[in-house]
């Protein structure tokens, strides 16, 4: 039997039980909080908190996103960390939600439609018996044969449960992604995992809203969008949505038809390849860097970032620091994938 540990969180003065075969993420959302998380593999860093009292396990983590320094003052990615005794832990950001859990259930996938050369829009049908709840901007894991998982953010709106949308990148070499392309077909049944993640629009709150995404960064935040508009939200919301070329701006009309669904939405498109013969006549350059050269002031926004990590990063980066936006406006989700060359004991 595990005996059992007591885990508190300051400032919210949250407390849970927990035991020491799962991590202080997986005993949270046990006892119906949510603790800010992306990856749940120990990369991407969202769920950063510092062990002020009590002893842990804090498991494989990546060493960017947990340098050795930090480990030493105490810091452990809780998606990782397996409570030893009882512990207090500080973290921000807490929210309690009981009516959301993660399951596991098969699917049929539907309709299959090549977006851009790389990106397959997938439908998945849940075969649950219950409808499945998630949150606008959640994401799911697939369940492989040999027990790995992928994670692919769900890139519609909740008020429709009966189908996921899924956006899925192709990675040449890759174990799960080349397949979705070359033998997957309606009618094929995989098993997922969800919801996860904390990359949800914070309803309470009154900030205008700055969108970021970078390629199939573009899914959860269609999930947001879409879930403004079901809302009918009335912040101002600006996307921004960053691509190597035009051909990657794969729903393009889609995002330009939210500008009449929302009236205080804007939708910029930003390509960094830099041939001037391509005929773009837009915003060119980083996707960040867009956001800069238009918001010298972002300490009364929320921003939510989408993408690969380093775009995440350096979009935290540059506008926590020089655009005075608060850390904890910041919500993204970083798509980091399985494999950690760095990963660290
Ligand atoms: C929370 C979350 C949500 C995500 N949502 C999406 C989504 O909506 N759409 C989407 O297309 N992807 C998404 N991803 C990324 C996706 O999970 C990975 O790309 C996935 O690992 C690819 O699976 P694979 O088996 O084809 O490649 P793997 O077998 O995992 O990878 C093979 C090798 O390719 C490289 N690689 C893998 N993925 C990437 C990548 N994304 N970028 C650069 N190099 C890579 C690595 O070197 C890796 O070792 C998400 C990731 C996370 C963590």
């Amino acid at each position: 039997m595990p005996c059992q540990i007591k885990i508190k969180l300051q400032p919210s003065g949250h407390a849970f039980a927990a035991n020491e075969n799962h991590t202080v993420l997986e005993s949270a959302i046990d006892a119906g909080l949510t603790l800010p998380h992306g990856c749940c593999k120990g990369v991407c860093g969202a769920c950063k908190g510092k062990i002020l009292e009590g002893d842990a396990d804090l498991g494989v983590c990546a060493e960017h996103a947990l340098p050795a320094a930090e480990r030493e003052n105490g810091y452990a990615l809780l998606c990782r960390a397996r409570p030893r005794s009882n512990l207090l832990i500080e973290i921000n950001g807490v929210e309690e939600d009981a009516s959301i859990r993660p399951k596991e259930f098969p699917c049929r996938v539907g309709r299959l439609e090549l977006l851009a050369t790389d990106v397959m829009r997938v439908e998945l049908q849940p075969l649950a018996a219950e409808p499945f709840a998630f949150r606008a901007g959640q994401y799911i894991d697939i369940l492989l044969e040999d027990g790995q998982r992928r994670s692919f953010s769900i890139a519609n709106a909740p008020s429709k449960t009966d189908v996921l949308e899924l956006h899925i990148r192709r990675i040449p070499g890759g174990r799960f992604t080349p397949q979705v392309f070359e033998g997957m077909k309606p009618e094929d049944v995989l098993r997922i995992d969800g919801p996860h993640g904390s990359f949800w629009l914070r309803e309470k709150s009154g900030r205008p809203i700055v969108m970021l995404a970078g390629g199939t960064g573009f899914a959860p935040l269609k999930g947001l969008i879409e879930h403004a508009i079901h809302i009918g939200l009335a912040r101002p919301i600006t996307l921004y949505w960053g691509a190597r070329t035009a051909e990657w701006l794969y729903q393009h009309e889609i995002a330009q038809s939210w500008q009449s669904a929302l009236p205080r939405f804007r939708y910029i498109p930003v390509i960094s390849d830099t041939r001037p013969d391509d005929g773009w006549t837009g915003r060119r350059g980083l996707v960040h860097e867009a956001v800069l050269a238009d918001f010298a002031d972002l300490s009364r926004h929320e921003v939510y970032a989408c993408g690969a990590p380093p775009m995440i990063e350096a979009a935290r980066n540059s506008f926590t620091r020089t655009c005075g936006l608060p850390d904890d406006a910041f919500y993204s989700d970083a798509f980091t994938f399985s494999a950690m060359p760095e990963a660290k004991d």
